[in-house]
Formats: structure tokens, sequence, C-alpha cells
């Protein structure tokens, strides 16, 4: 039988356009690809990348305050957002277009409209269109979510913060992810006046107990008024604003309120479930190992699998699926010690397991240090670096490694190397120290500060 196209990926993210590119231009397959909305994805036009922009763009007064301490004469003035947001647009502009050259350059044929999957083998656009595809790919990402409760529909979401007319005063972000973390930390470094709300205990869950301690214990100390505990009940229009009306029954005033408390996988509409592919109970396409859902034709890959949903991992999954698939080198995505960083102020670089992870799971040794890195020290800000390492008493190896302080995202990436590689404490003090570095203290740690 022929089909139209060997494989039709749909949504122009990170892993389906890793996927249509590799199985196009190294796989030889026939491939189209629809894109509802901007080619690139959540990454380059809604998430990492502008949030990125917007972090640079809110350390800028840190770093004039410090410039002025070692005894440059410089003064911030404040921030023109629309000359920012109109840079950062242009830059948004220039990315997509790179990744529509990419995918065109790779003999992919580009559809512009929202695709739904109509059977097995079929596949039809917004305008009508279908065609009869061999393998079909869901690539479609996530969004997010704000739950239902009185004055929801005043809150935005991360896909909005980009778009803001003005810079808001005073900002509400609902939230204890890295998301809401992050745009706590960029907002109050452009100087809005900040509240996170988190029903949480502590703010991001799930990250090294120590690690999540110390970065917001900065960030409160930066200015932003972090309130856990605490939940909104419903929120009004008001003259000056919106009024958030918390469990804890406090009322604020807020120009914006931005909910980050959760993304869910885009499958709506998809027409999948009526084809039986299994879908979980988050809303998540479920696959196997080799990306495959329970339709043998159709796989899936990147956030609507919720798997691990961060950009690299969503490349790699849509890589590994073509080379399966179109280049006959059988290969499972790896979602084994994946290192992530939240570009919160401080930074966090986490991979592997946290300190309460490893406990439970045998007999550990815990190395730690927290020091006011010299940077900032001479310039008088009282900020501490952590430097971690979880290592198992039995193998040595170690199992996770924490850092919270400047770059602490470009540290884990290359600690990242050798942690994957199965290093163990041993090899950590085998290597030389650089000097001077924040980072030679994960290779001087001597002694243990806790056993379990
Ligand atoms: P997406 O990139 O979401 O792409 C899916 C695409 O499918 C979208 O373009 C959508 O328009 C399209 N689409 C959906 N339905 C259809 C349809 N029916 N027809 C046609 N097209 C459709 N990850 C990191 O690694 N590091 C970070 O620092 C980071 N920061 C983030 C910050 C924010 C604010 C957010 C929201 C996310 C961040 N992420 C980060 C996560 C990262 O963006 C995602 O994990 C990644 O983009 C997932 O890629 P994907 O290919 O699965 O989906």
């Amino acid at each position: 039988m022929t089909f139209d196209y060997d494989l039709f990926v749909i949504g122009g993210g990170s892993g389906g356009v890793r996927a249509a590119r590799i199985a196009s231009a190294e796989g030889g397959a026939k491939v189209a690809l629809a894109e509802e909305s901007r080619m690139g994805g959540t990454c380059v036009i809604r998430g990492c990348v502008p949030k990125k922009l917007m972090v640079f763009a809110s350390e800028y007064p840190e770093m004039m305050a410090d410039a002025q301490a070692y005894g440059w004469d410089v003064q911030a003035g404040p921030l023109d957002w629309p000359k920012f947001r109109g840079k950062l647009e242009a830059e948004l502009d220039r990315l997509e277009a790179a990744y529509r050259n990419t995918l065109k350059n790779a003999g992919v044929t580009i559809f512009d409209h929202r695709a739904v999957v109509v059977d097995p083998h079929r596949v039809r656009l917004a305008d009508g269109q279908e065609f009869s595809v061999k393998h079909i790919l869901i690539a479609t990402g996530g969004r997010p979510f704000v739950p239902e409760f009185p004055g929801s529909d005043l809150a935005i979401t991360s896909n909005e913060i980009f778009h803001l007319q003005t810079l808001p005063k005073r900002a509400l972000i609902v939230g204890g992810g890295y998301i809401a973390s992050e745009f706590a930390c960029i907002l109050n470094g452009l100087g809005v006046e900040v509240k996170q709300y988190y029903r949480g205990a502590q703010i991001l869950r799930g990250f090294d107990d120590e690690a999540r301690g110390q970065v917001a214990n900065q960030m409160a100390a930066n200015g932003i008024s972090i309130h856990c505990g605490t939940a909104i009940e419903r929120l009004t229009k008001v003259a000056g604003g919106i009024c958030a009306i918390a469990t804890d029954g406090t009322e604020a005033e807020f120009d914006v309120v931005l909910y980050a408390t959760g993304r869910n996988p885009n499958v709506a509409g998809l027409g999948l479930e009526a084809l039986g592919v299994k879908i979980g109970r988050k809303g998540e396409i479920v696959v196997d190992e080799w990306s495959q859902t329970s339709v043998p034709s159709i796989y899936a890959v990147g956030d609507v699998t919720d798997r691990i949903n961060l950009t690299p991992v969503a490349i790699r999954e849509g890589h590994a699926f073509a080379d399966t698939v179109f280049r006959g080198v059988p290969t499972k995505a790896d979602h084994e010690l994946v290192a992530s960083a939240v570009f919160t102020q401080p930074e966090l670089g986490s991979i592997g397991l946290s300190e309460e992870a490893a406990r439970d799971a045998g007999p550990v040794e815990i190395y730690a240090t927290s020091f006011r890195p010299m940077r900032s020290l001479f310039a008088g800000r009282q900020d501490k670096v952590l430097m971690k390492l979880v290592v198992c008493a039995d193998t040595r190896r170690v199992l996770g490694c924490h850092i919270v302080g400047p770059n602490a995202g470009e540290m884990i990436q290359l600690a990242a190397i050798a942690v994957k590689m199965g290093a163990t404490k041993e090899d950590f003090d085998r290597t030389v120290a650089v000097h001077p570095t924040m980072s030679e203290e994960l290779v001087t740690m001597r002694k243990p500060v806790r056993t379990f």
C-alpha cells in the first residue's frame, strides 16, 4: 500500500521538529509536519528561550549594584519594557524562521494548520485536506492549566506573561514549581513587587530539600514574599487591579496574577481515544520505551507523554523515534539521570537523587558545603552557594549532585557527565581543583556531613 507520507508529525515543537528532520534528512522518509501555532513550540515561543532572556534582563539591577560596590560609577535606571519586549519578539521571529528553514532544508513539508487523527493511517488538517500516512507522530506538547474557581478568568499564565503591554507594579505568582519560582524571580529582578503563594510546605517540590530551602531563603532575602501553605479562594476585579482572597484569610491587590500550578498534555480533540490510543490518568498519551502508543502506527514524544517534561528530553525522544523507525537503528530514549536547572535567583542545578530519595534507597553519605562566594561577598552581599553530593556508602557512586548559586545550570551540565558515567566520590576527590572557583568545592569535600 502506498501512502501520501511515510511520517506525519503533529506539532512543531522540540520533539516534533527533531523527529521530522532526522526521519527526512537521515532516514530518507517522506515527511510532513503540521503546526497550528508558531514553529518552534513551547521552548522557543513561550518557554525556555523567552524566559531565559527575561532572566538575563532581570539580573542587571543586581549586577549594577555589585558594579557600584566594586567601585564603578554606574546607576540602573528603570527598564524600558517596550524596548526589551520588541527585541524579544524580534529574536523569537528569527528563531522561528530558523526552525522553518531547518525543516525545509531537510525536505519536510510544512502545513501551518491544526491536525487531527482520523484513523491509524489518516490525518486531517483544519483546512479539510486529508492525507494517508504510514506513521503518525503526536508531538503536541502541553499547555498551562488554571483550575476553575471564582475569578479564575482574571489570572494569566506563562503564555501571556511575555506579551504584557506594561510591566506590572505588583504581581502575584501562584504555584511552587520551577516555572512559578522562576517568574517570581524574574519579575522581582525587573522591579515588580512580587508575592508567591504556594499550597505546599516548600517551593520546588521534588528537588533536594536543602537546595530548595536555600533557594527559597535567598528569594525571600531578595525581596520576594513567599507564602507557603497558601492557596487562592477567589479573585475579584477592583478599581486598582485584582484582589486576591487567600485561604489564610488575607486579601491583597495586584496588577497581575500569574497562575503556574501545572500543565496538561495537549490531547483534547485529536481524536485519539476513539481510535483506542491509551490515555493515562493525567491525560497523557501512554507509550512504551520506543514511544509507541497502543495503536502500532501511532507514536508520541515530548510533553504530551508526560515523562520528563524538558526540551532536551523531548528532542532525545524525537530523535530516538526517528532512529528506530526510519534509520534502522533501534534506540530507546534514556530517562535515567537527566540533569536540570531552575533559573531562579539563585539558580539551582540538579542531577540524580535528592538526599531524601537516596536515604530511602540504602546507606548514603552526604557531602555538603554552604559558603559565601568571593564575587558577591566582596560586593557586600550575603548570598550563599550550596555544593552537595549524595554518595552511595556501598558502591561509592555519586548518586546525586545539587548546586545552588550563580551559574548552577552551567555547572550541573558538566558535573552531570561524571555522574552519568558512574563516577565515585573518590573519582571526584582525585580530580584536582580549579582555583579560585565555586565549583572546586565539589572536589574538595573530604568528610561527610551526615550518614544514613
Ligand atoms: P511543544 O514544544 O509544546 O510543541 C508542541 C507544538 O504542537 C506546539 O507548537 C503546538 O502549537 C503544536 N500543536 C498542538 N496541538 C496541535 C495540533 N493538533 N495540530 C498542530 N499543531 C499542534 N524545558 C527545559 O528543558 N528548560 C527550561 O528552562 C524550560 N523552561 C520552560 C519555561 C516555560 C515557561 C515553559 C512553559 C516550559 C519550559 N520548559 C523548559 C519545558 C519545554 O518547553 C517543554 O518540555 C518542551 O517544549 C516540550 O516539547 P514538545 O515537543 O513536547 O512540545
